[in-house]
């Protein structure tokens, strides 16, 4: 056999369970609640031709709802595509990107993917970040990327702006970004900071708080110099015509992204308070997922055995879990299966 190329060769495939459940708590996928209506494509639809490779009505919405302009934007297919592009498109074999640890796992996949070598900074024993080890480890390394998930996959710990702005203001010989994929649900964001920080990348999604994660669009947010660069490194026709098409639909209803987002964060409060009535240790989280730590043997195996998915870690991260706020149904299905296991 050919064999792949070694910074790849390793790699353990990234491979989504197919266990059969029914209900879904361990991908912070969310509700469909804006596409409920059938969609029908336009008529005069033509789908032997390439999609928009601007996807310019597109940018106008996101722009207009992210509150930059239109040239502030590259539309990808899922943000992961955008990640993906940044890390390639600045780092050259064996440059470094840094970030906290835990945080997003494809970060370190896509450093993989071409070379570049990814750094970890410990979030302290609660899950808290402090931002000055970041600010020391970069000075250290020099970093060609630093990024930052706020709110912060799986650990749902948000990141006080000050401290984005500490974080710019110490590190301009890096390129920042902040992946903003939760942040409809709790903080502050930092598009705004565009303008004044040309080395900032900020990454958005409709895959969680628009509950659109089929569609597979994200983008990146940019000031116009950095974006002007990256368009030489964008695939063409990344984000196909069908899912441009319904994005741009959903957008005309994002009235609705805020009530979802609010009752989000109520049920994630409550089930938060039930599942440490359970003897769980629940830690703050401005997402639509706990992070969670549980004594209870094998969770995991024994939620999936009744049909419930949750996402559980690796050895380092033994007995957390994290767990998406599900509908009042599905959290009770859950509150009632973990009463019955503890039992
Ligand atoms: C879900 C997620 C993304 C991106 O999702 P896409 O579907 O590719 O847009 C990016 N970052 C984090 C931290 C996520 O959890």
């Amino acid at each position: 056999m050919i064999q792949l190329k070694e910074s790849v060769r390793n790699l353990i495939p990234y491979r989504v369970n197919d266990i059969p459940y029914r209900i879904k708590l361990d991908a912070n996928e969310g509700k469909n609640y804006l596409l409920t209506e059938q969609i029908n494509l336009e008529k005069d639809f033509q789908p032997n031709i390439y999609p928009d490779s601007d996807a310019k009505e597109l940018r106008r919405k996101m722009a207009e709802y992210y509150e930059c302009l239109l040239d502030n934007v590259i539309v990808g297919n899922g943000s992961s595509e955008l990640i993906n592009l940044v890390i390639n498109a600045y780092c050259e074999k064996g440059e470094k990107v840094l970030s906290f640890t835990p945080s997003f796992s494809m970060y370190e996949i896509y450093c993989n993917l071409c070379s570049a070598k990814y750094v970890t900074v410990p979030c302290n024993s609660d899950f808290t970040q402090n931002i000055d080890n970041l600010i020391l480890k970069a000075n250290e390394i020099n970093p060609k990327i630093v990024i930052i998930c706020t709110p912060n996959n799986p650990t749902g710990y948000v990141t006080d702006k000050k401290d984005i702005i500490k974080m710019l203001d110490k590190m301009t010989k890096s390129i920042v970004i902040v992946d903003e994929a939760y942040i409809d649900f709790g903080g502050e964001s930092s598009v705004d900071l565009i303008k004044k920080y040309d080395n900032l990348i900020v990454m958005r999604t409709l895959s969680k708080a628009f509950g659109l994660a089929a569609l597979r669009v994200g983008c990146l947010i940019a000031n116009e110099k950095l974006i002007n660069m990256l368009w030489k490194v964008k695939v063409p026709y990344n984000v196909n015509s069908v899912s441009q098409y319904i994005a741009v639909k959903a957008f005309s209803k994002i009235g609705l992204v805020k009530q979802y987002v609010k009752e989000t964060a109520e049920r994630r409060e409550k089930l938060s308070q039930e599942l440490k009535a359970l003897g769980f240790t629940i830690y703050p989280s401005g997402s639509n997922f706990l992070f969670v730590y549980s004594k209870i043997d094998n969770l995991f195996e024994n939620l999936a055995a009744k049909g419930i998915l949750i996402r559980k870690f690796s050895k380092n991260l033994n007995k957390y879990y994290r767990i998406t706020v599900g509908t009042k149904e599905e959290n009770q299905l859950l509150i009632n299966t973990l009463k019955e296991l503890i039992r």
